[in-house]
């Protein structure tokens, strides 16, 4: 008996002699698809910008707008020669006649996606089916279209599925099955529905949400299905809708109405880490089910971007990192699904003809009928290998997916990705014509003789992490992860820290003096926005005495704390990353009581605590020991930073934990002694920070925390001769009237007062004409809405030009109407409570101003009747000048305001006091450049939401009324709290000088502790 290896060479070189018998390869066509894939492989730079290109173009409505974003993507000289090959005429001669080549542009764009879109409608993709049938070629239908954004939208979706599953079934009503045995399992009519464009608010925190809106969207067509003997199939997207995607298919085939239908599938994809676990678990699924039901194995088409994704989140990423690997583990899981034949049919969807020959030997040796399971490949790719399987006598079926150009611009990207990538079988055989052997080596033998397991370096080098990074001089920053919802070992620990956080309610927190907790008389309650009546916890309010002690403790630890080395002050902040690492979900949970943050907003909140604790250690090493100015022969001059004296942080509850563990921090680091003031919002988030601090080791007096009225105690301390420096978040009003307090010398004062002073926004967004309205329509919502417009980066006023103008209102406003509102204990919510009553009222005050000034397009109507809710507002026919653009409402309501053109739009963002935030979407590279300059706000986002800055990669804050210019979390903040000072030594005696000066010096201690 031969063995398996040499049974797959066999029918690998069988299926390669049938290849080269036809002459048609997927490389040979001729025209512009050719030009287009050999110039990408020979760049991937140029890559990069042609298949930006492509994707733009569908948007593109005129000639001229053709040529000119041609020249803006290929302006560089050697681009612009290179595209010149592909284009078969120069970008010059473009833009000479751009009447001409705009629309041969156009004409070759559409040619090379009709090449993989099967039809534009149910109609004409009955052609191709026809055509198909003839070479006994099945096939899978699939819809493509716009990423849905709202309900109105997934309504659509789901009827012209409905639809195209009634034309199917008509016009194939005396088709037979091609091989005429077990026809049973292979019913003619087979749809590949897209779970996601089912349901807009996906939300991987919240699996069971999820599948209670997608089943009753899904029943209809089922049964339906049914009726008709047709097969229904779930494609498989993005891993964060694995696991939901995965649920719905066992919830829904096991009700009673499906549990004995059989023409049902799911696919899995080998190249997740995870693939495996979840095949046994469906297949034990389907063993106790008692029907069979049948999987789709691929390796998966979203590659690049999970490893984007994971790498940006600082994830584990969910991917094989070596393509062996996923080679390897979809022929595991092939042997896994052969094995299980009589409880689950099996497809292969592969193009890689030693994946399909290891299926068909393996078939082979268990006795598997070759008619009990198929080979699906995609409609468009790989011809030759899907005519030699039919010769062989497999069965076949295509993967057409129907649809216009333009919705369907993603997926073509993906299969030009696809087939240019480096990694790709296609590639490798038809266009580098690598040998049958090598491309016929066992996966596994390859991962087995390449170093202890490891490959060299692909198209990746990943570095993921999960653990809080350590800061060390030099090596490069990484950021806390953010927490996954879509593991369903987060959503248990976050569960159950909200149902342990319930059982603290009611907690006292004492103020903190000098390592001394006081009691007061006076305590106020801190409550439940989402449940006013529900008390989160009492805290100690401090009153003027408590006020003074405070700052007698923090002047009096000073002259210690400065000199004690930054580099125990660095290991502190380590210790309280630690820590708030450990606390993670404890903290999370609470924020979302007391303050009402959703899930992923409340534990990005704890993540950014913990950046700024490790990126300020790092950022004080740096800064910590003198540093030598000039190397000068005889003269040693070093400059180094001493600490300012006693901090007074004064934080939002918006950010509770964040923005007030960013600033103390700051301050500790620096050699600053601190009486830290949380918003009487978030009191207990802030008492909570006290005691982390304490745990880690903090002395008495260094940080104090003291809570009470801004108006009282803040005010006091302010005005104090004995406090150096003010660090601020908060309001305008009260900003502006710290700095200019603080602007006063009082009797006694050693100090001018330094104010760190960060306010609100009247943040921007601009929508250009050629935008990805899929990315701008649920990135603005996000921004506007999301904490319910709470955050001082969110977006407030949408400008759009006029020419997108009706189509983006139209989406946004669907887009709007199916935001998820309500208890942020509830995972999946995007819309929560705002802060508290003097919130609710003022924001409903200034969505009755905009009534009277602006037209009211959208306001949510559901939501919960207690609690602080104000329902998602969107106003259109927004005027520049009117009160609801112009002043901060920080609330869940969005201003549209149409403009003419870009320089309208510009002149719109930058007219109002604030520069906070700003954000532009659009493809055009010259606009982009030009919002780069022009647009005035402290952070500018291009081609995504406006909010959601992160530690060291976007240091925050703005400038005008929004700030001082300072940038939390930017490599220059911590100079805020420091004073810098020179010391100058001749060391020359006599004309004799040292020959080496030190770059840098210890720090200068003196007496040294
Ligand atoms: C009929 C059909 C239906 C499909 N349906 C789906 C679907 O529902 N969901 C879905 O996600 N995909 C789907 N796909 C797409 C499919 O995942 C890709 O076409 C497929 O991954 C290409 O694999 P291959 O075996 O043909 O080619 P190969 O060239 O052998 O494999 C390429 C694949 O290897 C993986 N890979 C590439 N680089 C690396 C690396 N460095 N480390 C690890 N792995 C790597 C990627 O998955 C890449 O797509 C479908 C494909 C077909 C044919």
């Amino acid at each position: 008996m031969r063995s398996l290896q040499s049974e797959i060479e066999q029918r690998g070189r069988r299926i390669f002699e049938l290849v080269d018998k036809y002459p048609e390869s997927l490389f040979s066509k001729a025209g512009f698809y050719q030009r287009l894939m050999t110039l990408s492989m020979r760049d991937e730079q140029l890559k990069l910008q042609l298949f930006r290109f492509v994707a733009v173009l569908p948007s593109l409505h005129t000639s001229s707008e053709i040529i000119e974003h041609l020249q803006e993507y290929f302006a560089d000289e050697h681009d612009s020669r290179m595209v010149s090959e592909f284009l078969a005429a120069g970008v010059r001669l473009a833009r000479i006649v751009p009447w001409i080549s705009g629309p041969i542009l156009r004409w070759n764009v559409s040619g090379m996606a009709r090449q993989f879109i099967a039809g534009r409608n149910p109609n004409d993709v009955m052609r191709t089916l026809r055509k198909r049938r003839t070479q006994k070629i099945g096939f899978t239908v699939d819809l493509l279209g716009e990423a849905v954004v709202s309900e109105t939208e997934t309504d659509e979706y789901a009827a012209r599925y409905l639809d195209l599953l009634e034309g199917l079934a008509r016009e194939t009503r005396d088709w037979v099955d091609p091989l005429g045995t077990n026809s049973d399992l292979f019913p003619v009519v087979n749809l590949s529905v897209k779970i996601s464009a089912l349901y807009s608010q996906m939300s991987p925190d919240d699996p069971a949400e999820t599948i209670a809106h997608l089943a009753p969207k899904l029943r209809p067509l089922l049964r339906r299905a049914r009726e008709l003997g047709a097969f229904i199939n779930f494609d498989m997207e993005s891993y964060a809708h694995k696991n939901a995607t995965l649920e719905l298919f066992k919830t829904v085939f096991t009700e009673e109405a499906f549990r004995d239908w059989p023409h049902t599938g799911i696919v899995i994809q080998a190249y997740l880490r995870d693939s495996e676990a979840d095949l046994r678990d469906l297949i034990e699924w389907g063993g106790a089910r008692g029907t069979r039901f049948a999987v789709r194995l691929v390796k998966g088409a979203y590659w690049d971007y999970e490893t984007t994704k994971s790498r940006q989140n600082g994830w584990d990423c969910p991917v094989y990192l070596q393509k062996p690997e996923s080679d390897a583990n979809f022929e595991t899981l092939t042997r896994l699904l052969l094995e299980n034949e009589s409880i689950v049919t099996s497809a292969f969807g592969s193009h890689n003809v030693r994946s399909i020959a290891h299926a068909q030997a393996f078939a082979e040796e268990l006795g598997i009928d070759r008619s009990r399971f198929e080979f699906q490949l995609l409609y468009g790719m790989a011809g030759p290998i899907k005519r030699a399987l039919v010769d062989m006598g497999y069965r076949v079926r295509e993967y057409c997916p129907v649809g216009e150009l333009l919705p369907g611009m993603s997926y073509l990207v993906r299969r030009l990705l696809e087939n240019t990538s480096n990694e790709g079988f296609l590639r490798a055989k038809f266009s580098e014509n690598v040998p049958t052997e090598d491309l016929l080596r066992d996966p596994c033998e390859i991962l087995r003789r390449s170093r202890n397991g490891v490959l060299p370096p692909s198209n990746a080098t990943i570095n993921m992490t999960t653990t809080t990074p350590k800061t060390q001089l030099g090596a490069p920053y990484e950021n806390a992860p953010l927490t996954n919802f879509a593991l369903p070992e987060n959503q248990e620990k976050m569960r159950g820290a909200l149902r342990e956080q319930r059982k603290q309610f009611g907690r006292k927190v004492p103020l903190t003096i000098n390592g001394e907790k006081i009691c007061t008389d006076k305590m106020f309650s801190s409550v439940n926005p989402s449940q006013p009546d529900q008390i989160v916890g009492y805290a100690a309010e401090a009153d003027i005495p408590e006020a003074e002690r405070a700052v007698a403790a923090a002047r009096a630890a000073f002259e210690k704390w400065r000199r004690t080395s930054f580099e125990q002050r660095c290991q502190l902040l380590e210790s309280v990353a630690e820590i708030l690492d450990r606390r993670r979900f404890e903290l999370s949970a609470l924020e979302v009581f007391e303050v009402g943050k959703p899930w992923a907003q409340a534990d990005g909140d704890i993540a950014e605590a913990i950046d700024f604790c490790t990126f300020y250690a790092g950022q004080m090493r740096r800064l910590g020991r003198p540093r030598l100015t000039q190397n000068v022969p005889g003269e040693e001059s070093y400059q180094h930073y001493r600490p300012r004296g006693v901090a007074l942080v004064i934080a939002p509850w918006n950010f509770p934990m964040a923005i007030l563990c960013g600033m103390v921090s700051a301050a500790l680091v620096t050699g600053n002694t601190v009486i830290m003031k949380p918003s009487e919002q978030s009191v207990i988030i802030g008492a909570m920070l006290m005691e982390i601090y304490e745990e880690a080791g903090v002395p008495p007096g260094v940080l104090n925390f003291l809570n009470g009225k801004g108006s009282v105690i803040g005010a006091h301390m302010v005005d104090h001769k004995d406090v150096d420096l003010i660090a601020f978040t908060g309001s305008r009003e009260v900003g502006l009237w710290i700095w200019e307090s603080a602007g006063k010398t009082r009797e006694g004062q050693r100090e001018l007062k330094r104010v760190i002073c960060e306010m609100g926004g009247k943040n921007a967004m601009i929508v250009d004409s050629d935008a990805d309205l899929d990315e701008a329509i649920v990135d603005s919502i996000y921004s506007a809405f999301g904490f319910q417009g709470q955050k001082c980066s969110a977006l407030s006023r949408l400008i759009v030009l006029e020419e997108n103008y009706n189509r983006v209102i139209e989406r946004l406003l669907g887009a709007a109407a199916s935001v998820r509102v309500g208890n942020p204990e509830e995972p999946g919510v995007v819309v929560g409570p705002v802060i508290d009553e003097a919130a609710y009222r003022r924001i409903l005050d200034y969505i009755e101003v905009g009534k009277s000034e602006a037209t009211l397009a959208y306001q949510a109507k559901d939501v919960p009747p207690h609690g602080y809710f104000i329902p998602p507002t969107i106003f259109t026919g927004v005027k520049p000048n009117m009160r609801i653009a112009r002043e901060e409402i920080f609330g869940p309501v969005l201003s549209v305001i149409k403009v003419r053109d870009l320089d309208e739009a510009i002149d719109v963002a930058n007219g109002t006091d604030y520069a906070l935030t700003g954000g532009f979407f659009s493809r055009s590279p010259a606009n982009i450049e030009r919002i780069k300059a022009q647009l005035e706000a402290g952070n500018v986002y291009i081609n995504r939401p406006c909010t959601g800055a992160i530690v060291g990669r976007h240091p925050f804050g703005g400038f005008k009324m929004s700030g001082g210019g300072t940038k939390a979390g930017g490599e220059d903040y911590l100079l805020n709290f420091l004073i810098p000072h020179v010391v100058t030594e001749n060391v020359a005696r006599h004309g004799l000088a040292p020959e080496k000066t030190p770059e840098y010096r210890d720090e200068f201690l003196w007496p040294k502790q």
